[in-house]
């Protein structure tokens, strides 16, 4: 096939070296054949028929044959090769804007050609197509039999080559069906061999609808495959950790029983609950690796402070890493001020520390003298050695991602990870991506909360807003002004935010004249930001305005009032972390959701889910149906995707079902098995693990 653009689709191609063909493969993960193989189309074209010029439709793609009758380089605007082709029926214009003189002599008068393109309204009345794809047409090349795939691809990578490429792994790859014939039946699923053929090339009467929309029997196949391929993996990963031990914490102290003897409440029901499955974990002699989910409120970092303390009993060191260093540095405040007064030494480490602070810090956990550390991701990236680090603590881990939290847990060696996070993993997600894990679920908020008023207002009756904050201020409480990134064109993000938040800060300072007001965005330093908090927290400051920052974690008990700016802008994880910062005393707290108008119709949505539903799990549940999985499982920041054609919503009960076979697989194929990940997975085999 020649074409027309230089360098581009399927025009001649400058060869490109073994290097940048290398590179570009990469770029799309292909290396082994296998990989070829499992590389399907994103559509296809039929170029199995040939249409009279006639019939030909404006926008419609279709194949037409005929005779160039006058060719011509001409100059309108810009250079530009304009051809005359007729066969029985009509004519058609193709024009070119980028040519090799090669293709002009392959497109002079009398040359019979066979072009593929989508056809529009000519200059001059009649149709055109440009820069269609085009072949010479004699007997030496008979018209396909198949549809033409076209295939995900990279720039400078041509379809042909791709083509070419992935023909010859099918090919060369040993095409048998790892699964046996019964379970293939009982599961109603196309033959592999067949299904990956009929992806790849399938015949011109299938149906090209069903096709591109991923449906039909033989994408139902590869679809659970590749969720077969994960389910594997998943149980692979699992087993390996069971048959690692790792040290049983068994304290040789009291140190729990003291701290929560020194705590000014009782555990909840499910807070002891959740409590007796760490110990056990802690206790069993195998790698704990348990996630502990409970909606913002329901009391986690107790749980976190109740399992350090039993690794630092029974002799080792912990670790507490959160997200931001605001979430951490509160962390390390609100244990040190729980554990020290019971002879525990608690050090802080995050990535703005001095170097000498940093050094000594890390001195400390080398030697042992430190026995919790709490921190920001500095704690893994750092280098940081630990004498005897018994328990990793990971807290809102889905901040973390998927990737992410893949390169935690190699970093962090520790025998025992603790994860905790606010925001419920929805059930597709617990069976695919986390089906790893042990979870506990905090399903009870702590006695005497009230919950949280949600409001909607409009931007146009601030006022009102306005007075009920003077209002709440005046009667002792305290309130959080929250705004988002304003988007002004060019600044980076943490300009944005400065700008944001600023800009925000006077307005309220003008409105608020008789109010105490405190600001606090990500773009302060460190120190900053921990004072302002503080003085929030000790009631020196009766409104904070603030950016995200205080998203997660942050915990005041005497702010009962939320107004959050343009909230149509946020995410529902994030208006419910939120609004979760309100509603910790015993107070009626409300929380106003200021909107413009108009609203997209999804900012609709979103902000009637927040004004409906208070429970963190409905909210994610929604949350998911509305976004999709990807940015729930981190995928941005990982840049991995790491489902290529199931989609965990859509395929739901395909994955129940892969679930089942991975484990019958597992036990009465163990071979089988290992070969269908092998061919799935290959490199990639440990971010599935994840
Ligand atoms: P989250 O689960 O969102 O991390 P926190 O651990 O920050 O919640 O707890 C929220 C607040 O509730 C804190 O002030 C904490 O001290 C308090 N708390 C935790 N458990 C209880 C309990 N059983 N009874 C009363 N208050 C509790
Ligand atoms: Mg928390």
């Amino acid at each position: 096939m020649t074409g027309a653009r230089p360098g581009g689709g399927d025009g001649a191609p400058r060869p490109a070296g073994r290097d940048v063909r290398a590179a570009q493969l990469a770029r799309l993960g292909l290396r082994t054949d296998w990989d070829f193989v499992l590389h399907l189309p994103l559509r296809y074209v039929d170029e199995t028929r040939v249409v009279p010029i006639a019939e030909l439709r404006v926008g419609e793609e279709a194949q037409v044959e005929g005779e160039v009758v006058a060719a011509q380089v001409v100059h309108r605007g810009r250079r530009q090769l304009l051809v005359r082709l007729a066969d029985a029926s009509g004519e058609l214009v193709l024009r070119f804007l980028n040519f090799y003189p090669s293709q002009v002599k392959a497109l002079a008068a009398g040359r019979r050609v066979r072009v593929f393109g989508s056809a529009r309204g000519g200059a001059i009345g009649g149709l055109e197509m440009v820069h269609p794809r085009m072949r010479a047409a004699d007997e030496a090349t008979p018209l396909p039999t198949r549809l033409t795939p076209i295939y995900p691809t990279t720039e400078g990578l041509p379809q042909h080559w791709l083509r070419a490429r992935i023909e010859r792994a099918l090919r060369d790859v040993d095409l048998t069906d790892c699964l046996p014939a019964a379970l293939r039946v009982r599961h109603g699923l196309a033959p592999l061999a067949a299904a990956l053929r009929e992806l790849h090339q399938p015949p011109p009467e299938a149906d090209l609808d069903a096709l591109s929309a991923r449906c039909g029997p033989h994408w139902r196949r590869v679809k659970f495959d590749e969720l077969l391929a994960q389910q594997i993996s998943l149980r692979l990963a699992r087993a390996r950790r069971a048959s690692h031990s790792a040290p049983p914490l068994l304290p040789a102290g009291d140190l729990a029983e003291r701290l929560l003897a020194s705590l000014p409440f009782r555990l909840t029901e499910a807070q002891r609950r959740v409590r007796a499955e760490v110990e056990a974990d802690l206790a069993s002699g195998t790698p704990m690796q348990r996630l502990v989910q409970g909606d913002v409120g329901s009391g986690k970092t107790v749980i976190a402070a109740l399992a350090a303390a039993r690794a630092i009993d029974a002799g080792f060191q912990a670790a507490l890493m959160a997200p931001t260093e605001i979430l951490a540095e509160q962390h390390f405040r609100r244990i040190a001020q729980w554990l020290e007064p019971l002879g525990v030494r608690v050090a802080w480490l995050a990535g703005k520390l001095k170097a000498a602070e940093k050094r000594a810090v890390q001195a400390a956990v080398a030697q042992g003298a430190a026995q919790l550390v709490v921190g920001t991701q500095a704690l893994v990236q750092e280098n940081v050695r630990f004498a005897r680090l018994g328990l990793a603590i990971i807290d809102e881990q889905h901040r973390f991602g998927v990737a992410q939290r893949l390169a935690l847990r190699e970093a962090a060696v520790a025998p025992h990870l603790l994860m905790l996070s606010a925001t419920p993993i929805p059930r597709t997600l617990a069976m695919s991506y986390y089906a790893d894990l042990d979870v506990s679920v905090i399903d009870e908020l702590p006695p005497g909360r009230s919950p949280v008023v949600t409001k909607l207002v409009s931007t146009a009756r601030r006022d009102e807003v306005l007075a009920r904050v003077r209002n709440e201020v005046a009667r002792g409480r305290q309130a959080y002004w929250v705004c988002p990134l304003v988007d002004d064109g060019d600044a980076g993000d943490g300009e944005r935010e400065l700008t944001a938040a600023t800009q925000m800060f006077e307005a309220a300072r003008a409105a608020l004249p008789d109010v105490r007001l405190g600001l606090l965005h990500g773009q302060l330093p460190a120190a900053e930001k921990n004072a302002v908090m503080q003085r929030f927290a000790a009631g020196a400051i009766d409104v904070l305005v603030a950016t995200t920052v205080i998203e997660v974690g942050v915990d005041v008990p005497n702010a009962s009032l939320m107004v959050i700016e343009h909230a149509q802008r946020f995410g529902l994880a994030q208006l419910h972390q939120l609004r979760g910062r309100i509603g910790r005393g015993s107070r009626e707290s409300y929380c106003v959701l200021l909107f413009d108008e108009p609203l997209s119709e999804a900012a609709r949505e979103r902000l009637r889910v927040i004004y409906e539903t208070t429970d963190g799990f409905e909210v994610a549940r929604r949350d998911l149906q509305l976004r999709g999985p990807g940015e729930f499982l981190g995928r941005r920041q990982s840049g991995a995707p790491l489902l290529r054609f199931a989609d965990l919503e859509r395929d739901a009960a395909l994955i129940e079902a892969a679930r089942d076979a991975a484990a019958e697989l597992l036990r009465d194929h163990p071979a089988a098995a290992h070969e269908h990940v092998r061919r799935w997975l290959g490199s990639r085999a440990a971010l599935a693990g994840a």
